[in-house]
């Protein structure tokens, strides 16, 4: 099986209160931290893995300028053996973005670009104090049409206290009349720790009721499909359409990177915070900047834990990733792959969840309802 490679570049302008990636402000670090990228390149073992994609977020990976990400790129074809039609994807925020940057990340060979503009209302950029403004995303959306991407990709983000259902479906419009073959709707969170988690604990921000989210979650699937954007994953919408004559491919615009994570493909990730998995282990490196560059620089790989699966594990992983897709869990593939009957093993919790409107199961999958995908968490849960 083809497998993924994931760089993770730490740098953001500044962090936004929601997010619990890994990421620091310290621009002084940049250059150390590419030389520290690029030894790990030369360090880890693809264990005889073929990539066909590699995929550079973050943080913010338009922080870094053309020369470097060319440099980045460089180094992967060095080190690893990269299939002929590779998707590479590199994730930009509109206010770090010019259309000289994008030319060059195109001719380095990037294939697609994902913008993160989570919102075209500038109070929802305000309350995620979002570095960039409306202007901004309309800007880079232009560049990046100018410079003539294969695909785009645009971050949409709902559940934003205050947000509205029309200025939602004006967020949706808008990304829409842009034409990316990718649009990704991800709900608001409060993750623990995350300055707005802490505003939420002490009773600063009042989160959006779970019936308004479910509103502005359905109003997103309706107005999508309507539109011609398939949902393919409980966040993730790829606009389908008809290529040179082929038939109607659904999966054309799909982020296949994105996709490895959900089908148990192998995945190579490099950087702070990167996590890996090559069946049955899983490992991950430092989050700390400082911490990677010196394991890399005294020749260690700079790996902070490591993780090998039991069967249990896989199978619980199997399914809270086969439930993450809207196709649902491949039941054939599941039962091959541990030996078991599926049908029979959780024969009360399908009739359980079946009951309550959260999953439907045929022969061949057993997937989450709309009304189940935004209960994955505690769905997953009934099945341990
Ligand atoms: S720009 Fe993205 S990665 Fe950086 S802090 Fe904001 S949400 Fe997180």
């Amino acid at each position: 099986m083809l497998a993924g490679l994931y760089i993770h570049i730490p740098f953001c302008v500044n962090k936004c209160p929601y997010c619990d990636f890994f990421s620091i402000t310290d621009t002084s670090l940049h250059s150390a931290f590419l030389d520290a990228l690029i030894t790990e390149m030369q360090f880890i073992r693809h264990e005889g893995l073929q990539f066909d994609t590699l995929y550079i977020g973050g943080g913010t990976p338009s922080v870094l300028d053309v020369k470097s990400i060319d440099r980045i790129i460089e180094s992967v074809h060095r080190s690893y053996p990269i299939d002929t039609e590779p998707e590479i994807t590199v994730e930009v925020n509109p206010d770090t973005v010019t259309l000289e940057q994008l030319k060059g990340y195109q001719r380095a060979g990037i294939n697609r670009i994902n913008i993160g503009i989570q919102s075209f209302h500038s109070n929802n950029l305000r309350f995620l104090k979002r570095s960039h403004s409306v202007s901004d995303i309309h800007q880079a959306i232009t560049w990046a049409a100018k410079t003539g991407f294969e695909k785009l990709g645009l971050d949409l983000i709902y559940g934003i206290p205050g947000q509205t259902k029309t200025s939602w479906l004006s967020d949706l419009q808008q990304a829409v009349a842009s034409e990316p073959q990718h649009i990704s709707c991800y709900m608001l969170t409060f993750e623990p720790g995350t300055p707005l988690g802490k505003g939420r604990l002490k009773g600063h921000v009042v989160p959006m009721t779970d019936e308004n989210i479910c509103d502005l979650y359905e109003t997103a699937r309706t107005f999508l499909a309507d539109r011609g954007y398939i949902q393919y994953e409980i966040s993730n919408f790829a606009y389908a359409h008809a290529i040179e004559s082929q038939p109607l491919n659904p999966a054309h615009n799909q982020s296949r990177h994105n996709l490895k994570y959900w089908s148990f493909a192998p995945y190579i990730g490099l950087g702070p915070s990167a996590h890996s998995f090559i069946e049955p282990k899983r490992f991950w490196n430092h989050l700390s900047v400082e911490k990677y560059m010196v394991d890399l620089t005294k020749g260690r790989l700079p790996i902070e834990g490591i993780e090998t699966l039991n069967q249990e594990q896989m199978m619980m992983e199997a399914i809270y990733l086969g439930l993450r897709q809207t196709k649902g869990i491949p039941i054939d593939v599941f039962n091959n792959m541990f030996n078991q009957n599926f049908h029979a093993m959780f024969k009360d919790t399908i009739e359980d969840l079946e009951e309550k409107g959260l999953v439907t199961c045929s022969q061949s999958h057993c997937a989450l309802t709309p009304k189940g995908m935004l209960l994955l968490d505690s769905i997953v849960a009934m099945f341990i």
